[in-house]
């Protein structure tokens, strides 16, 4: 990974939705192809409005993608990892 500016504003923030990456899916359990999700996309923070806006402010929340983890979904079973 380069030090461009640009890649640590995407890795301060979670802004790099849609990006394939290779990770460990616990329902799988193993290493699967996974896409980039918004907070606002996990289940969780999708039963009401409020909820999927405050998901959605979390992606601009500084660091919150390094100290929890960001969120991908699983290519195969569709499972949300962190
Ligand atoms: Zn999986």
């Amino acid at each position: 990974m380069s030090l461009l500016p640009e890649n640590i504003v995407n890795y301060l923030f979670n802004l790099d939705r849609g990006e394939r990456r290779d990770r460990f899916c616990r329902t799988c359990g193993e290493i699967t192809s996974q896409i980039a999700i918004s907070y606002s996309d996990i289940p969780t923070f999708r039963r009401h409005e409020v909820q999927r806006i405050a998901g959605r402010l979390l992606d601009f929340v500084p660091g919150m993608s390094v100290l929890s983890g960001r969120p991908t979904v699983c290519g195969g079973c569709r499972t949300v990892n962190r």
